[in-house]
C-alpha cells in the first residue's frame, strides 16, 4: 500500500491542530494569559503550513509552497519561543522574525529548481537546526532541576538539531521536503512521521516539565528548614534510615546552641531565630559542598561532611564554633557546643556515629558548653568506647566516660 501524503499531511495538521487548541483551553483556564499565545503558536503554525502544502493551488505558483514553508519554519521558531516562555525567559522575537524572514526571501528569489533554490532550502534546513540547538541550549541553562522530562526535551531537541544539520551537505540530491530536489512520496511521508513524533513529544514535554519542576521544589521544601535553610528533622530521618551505613571517612557534628531558652528570653524569639539562621549562614560560609546541615531540634543541629582524619574534624568542628560566636556578636551572642564523632574506614550504622556523637556533645555541655568533644578514636580500630577527649575553647583537662 503507497501512503498517501495529502491524506497524512491532512492527519498531521489535524493532530497539530488539536494540540493548539488544548493548550489555548488549557492556558486560559488556568489564566495564564500572557503564555496562551505562545503555548498555542507553534501548533496553530505547523498546522497552517500542513494546510498550504496539501493544497499549494490556495495561492498562484509557487506561493503557496513557499507560505506553507515560512510557516514550517516559524513552527519550529515558535516552538523555542514557547520552550523559552515555559523556563520563565523572554521570547526572541527580533532573532525569530529575522530568520523567517531571511527564509521566506530566500524563497521568494527563488525558482522551483537552480542554485538559489537549492540555497534557500539548506537554508531553511539550517534555520530550522539552529532553532532545535536554541532551544536545547537555553534548556540546559535555565533548567538547574534535572528531572526525567527535561533530559527527554534535551535529547529530542538534539537529535532533530543533528538531523537538520546532517541533512544540509546532501540538500542537492534529497527529494523534498529533505532537499531541494523534486519531492518523493517517501521522504514526504519521513518528514512528516518525524514531524508528528516531534510534535507529540514535545507537547507531552511542555506539559510535563512545569509539573515535575513543581514537585521537585514542594519537595524540597517539605525537606528544607525555612529558618536555618539546612535539612529539617524529616529529612534526617530519611537520611538516617536511608542505607543503615555510613560512607567511610565521614564525619558527624552534633552541635547545639548554649542556654538558648535564656538568650530567648532575654532577647525574644525574633533574635532567636535570627541566631538559628546565622548558623545556617555560618555553615554555607565555612563548609563546602557536599556538606549536609540539618536542623534536628529547635536549637539541635547535625552536621556532616567527609572528612580524612580526626584533626580535620576536630578543626572543621572548632572553625565552625569560633565562627558561629562571631557572627552573632551583633545579635545578643551565642556560642555553640558540638559532639563530633568520625566513621572507620569500614563503615558503621548512621544510628551508631550519632550515638557516639550525642554522647560527645552531652559531655561537652557537661564540661561547661562553648566547646568540641569528640568520641575517641584509634586510627587503627576506629571509635574506642571508653574515653572522650575534649577540645573546645581551650584543650578540656581531663577525661570523661
Ligand atoms: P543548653 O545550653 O543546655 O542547650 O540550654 P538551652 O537553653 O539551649 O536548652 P533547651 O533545650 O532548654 O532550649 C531550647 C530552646 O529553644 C527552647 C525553645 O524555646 C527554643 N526554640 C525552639 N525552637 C525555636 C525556634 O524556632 N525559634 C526560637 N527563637 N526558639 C526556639
Ligand atoms: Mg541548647
Amino acid at each position: 500500500m503507497t501512503p498517501d501524503p495529502p491524506t497524512l499531511l491532512g492527519c498531521s495538521s489535524v493532530i497539530f491542530l488539536l494540540l493548539g487548541v488544548h493548550f489555548i483551553l488549557s492556558e486560559l483556564s488556568g489564566r495564564r494569559w500572557s503564555r496562551v499565545v505562545w503555548y498555542a503558536a507553534p501548533f496553530l503554525l505547523a498546522s497552517v503550513s500542513g494546510l498550504f502544502f496539501i493544497f499549494p493551488t490556495l495561492l498562484p505558483g509557487l506561493w503557496g509552497l513557499r507560505v506553507g514553508a515560512l510557516f514550517m519554519v516559524m513552527a519550529y521558531g515558535a516552538a523555542w519561543q514557547a520552550m523559552r516562555v515555559m523556563l520563565g525567559c523572554q521570547p526572541q522575537l527580533l532573532i525569530l522574525l529575522s530568520a523567517c524572514g531571511a527564509s521566506f526571501m530566500l524563497s521568494v528569489l527563488a525558482g522551483p529548481t537552480g542554485l538559489i533554490h537549492v540555497i534557500s532550502t539548506g537554508c531553511r534546513l539550517g534555520i530550522i537546526a539552529a532553532f532545535h540547538a536554541f532551544a536545547a541550549r537555553d534548556l540546559q541553562k535555565h533548567v538547574r532541576i534535572r528531572t526525567p522530562a527535561r533530559r527527554s526535551l534535551l535529547r529530542l531537541l538534539r537529535i532533530y538539531a543533528g538531523f537538520h544539520l546532517l541533512l544540509m551537505p546532501f540538500v542537492l540530491w534529497m527529494p523534498a521536503p529533505l532537499g531541494a530536489a523534486p519531492a518523493t512520496v517517501w521522504a514526504v511521508t519521513t518528514y512528516n512521521f518525524l514531524a508528528v513524533i516531534e510534535v507529540a513529544l514535545f507537547a507531552l514535554a511542555m506539559i510535563a516539565i512545569p509539573w515535575e519542576q513543581l514537585a521537585f521544589r514542594q519537595e524540597e521544601l517539605i525537606l528544607q528548614d525555612p529558618l536555618s535553610g539546612g535539612s529539617n528533622r524529616r529529612a534526617f530521618q530519611a537520611w538516617l534510615g536511608d542505607d543503615g551505613k555510613i560512607c567511610a571517612h565521614e564525619a558527624l557534628l552534633m552541635v547545639d546552641i548554649d542556654h538558648f531558652k535564656s538568650i530567648n528570653d532575654a532577647y525574644g524569639h525574633a533574635v532567636g531565630d535570627q541566631i538559628i539562621a546565622a548558623m545556617g549562614r555560618v555553615c554555607t560560609e565555612i563548609l563546602y559542598p557536599p556538606t549536609i546541615l540539618f536542623r534536628v531540634g529547635g536549637d539541635e543541629f547535625v552536621v556532616v561532611f567527609q572528612c580524612g582524619s580526626l584533626d580535620e574534624m576536630l578543626a572543621t568542628a572548632q572553625r565552625l564554633r569560633k565562627a558561629f560566636s562571631t557572627e552573632t556578636r551583633m545579635i545578643g551572642g551565642a556560642t555553640l557546643s558540638i559532639g563530633a564523632a568520625l566513621c572507620s574506614g569500614r563503615g558503621i550504622p548512621r544510628t551508631e556515629l550519632l550515638a557516639q556523637a550525642d554522647s560527645a556533645l552531652y559531655t561537652a555541655k557537661q564540661a561547661g558548653r562553648n566547646r568540641v568533644v569528640h568520641a575517641p578514636w584509634d586510627d587503627r580500630t576506629g571509635p574506642v568506647q571508653t574515653v572522650l577527649h575534649a577540645g573546645g575553647t581551650g584543650h578540656l583537662p581531663g577525661k570523661y566516660s
